[in-house]
């Protein structure tokens, strides 16, 4: 008698999947809301497409403000900003939270010192995590401090450096960390990098603030300025644009 019911069951329900596959319209699955709007992409990769918010077309630090609040102090001159020594880290008046970034930098073409100490700067997200930036051609130093890592918390998948003097690019998807009313953390912080078009990171996780020394705090915050570091060394910076990551 179980039997007998099983093989009913079994039979009604293949019964009814071949009914509602029949009546299955394609239409069905498919999606017309939102439209995605238009984008018109730049005339190569690394040109800002329509909807980028320039922060730095090669001209001045308009959309730039020192870590004090005071004019950016850098130097501007053929077509890029380059790290005035002891003048401090400057920073986006605007604030952002999901992004993609476009940013090109370049250390010096004459090498001096060594290690962490050779064209030292950084890309801060919301202000609190470090995208190295270093000349970390034929340069050993620490894994998770070299060129392309999360500083101190991640080590790049390779080294796709160019030479000292040359331009080099980031490309990035930034993923804030969200937080809970109680200001604990939600969801991390994500982070996708393509160095002069090499993948370097995959979605790796952030595991919070960038700490010099200890380990990295969950702070919580909400959008953030772009950070630019100044180490003292005089890395220039060009073609820097954003995309906010909003449907
Ligand atoms: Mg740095």
């Amino acid at each position: 008698m179980t039997k007998f019911i099983f093989a009913t069951a079994s039979f009604m329900m293949i019964l009814s999947t071949a009914f509602s596959q029949e009546k299955a319209d394609p239409k069905d699955t498919e999606v017309w809301e939102p439209e995605p709007r238009v984008v018109t992409p730049g005339k190569d990769p690394y040109a800002p497409p329509s909807d980028a918010i320039v922060l730095f077309d090669g001209k001045n630090l308009d959309s730039w403000v020192s870590h004090d609040g005071k004019p950016a102090r850098w130097s501007v001159g053929d077509g890029a900003m380059t790290v005035a020594k002891g003048t401090g880290d400057i920073k986006t008046k605007q604030s952002f939270g999901d992004i993609q970034l476009h940013i090109e930098w370049r250390t010096p073409g004459k090498v001096e010192g060594e290690g962490q100490g050779r064209g030292n700067s950084g890309i801060f997200f919301c202000e609190k995590y470090e995208l190295q930036v270093l000349d970390s051609y034929n340069n050993r130093t620490y894994s998770n401090g070299q060129a392309g890592s999360i500083y101190k918390q991640a080590i790049p998948l390779v080294n796709a450096s160019r030479r000292p003097g040359e331009w080099q690019s980031y490309d990035v998807i930034f993923i804030a960390p969200k937080f809970k009313q109680d200001g604990s953390l939600n969801t991390p912080g994500r982070i996708t990098v393509f160095h002069n078009g090499v993948l370097i990171h995959h979605y790796t996780e952030i595991k919070g603030t960038t700490e010099y020394i200890g380990k990295p705090k969950i702070v919580a915050h909400g959008e953030g300025s772009l950070r630019l570091q100044d180490h003292g060394n005089p890395t220039s910076f060009r073609n820097i644009w954003v995309r906010e990551l909003k449907q």
